[in-house]
């Protein structure tokens, strides 16, 4: 099993990881139109999915590029805590985040006693 050598903070990491168990970097190697990019996919956040299973939000330094992907069994929970507990002060996913808290507001707002009188 070969080994690479992180690009963000030099832990070496076998190769079949989605990314660096210490820092959770990755290489975005090319982007979406096939052009290759080399800039580092930093963690930016970590949101829970719909199954509880917790996914890295990673955003590339260069390109901008998001993605999310699962966290492994091997990650270090210090790195996954501090980026857990990081104000999301440039949330990568408004949009989708701000529906969902709509949603959850419409349905409180719903309150059917409220208008039963
Ligand atoms: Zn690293
Ligand atoms: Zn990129």
């Amino acid at each position: 099993m070969a080994m690479i050598e992180c690009e963000n903070c030099g832990t070496m990491y076998d190769e079949s990881l989605d990314h660096c168990p210490e820092c959770l970097s990755s290489v975005h190697e090319t982007n979406d139109d096939g052009e290759e990019c080399g800039g580092i996919f930093e963690p930016v956040s970590v949101w829970i999915k719909d199954k509880g299973r917790p996914e890295l939000i990673c955003r590339c330094q260069f390109c901008g590029a998001l993605k999310t992907e699962p966290i492994e069994e091997d990650d270090n929970p210090v790195t996954i805590m501090s980026i857990a507990s990081r104000p999301l002060a440039n949330p990568p996913f408004p949009v989708e985040r701000l529906q969902e808290l709509t949603d959850l507001m419409g349905g409180q707002g719903d309150m059917s006693g409220y208008y039963r009188k």
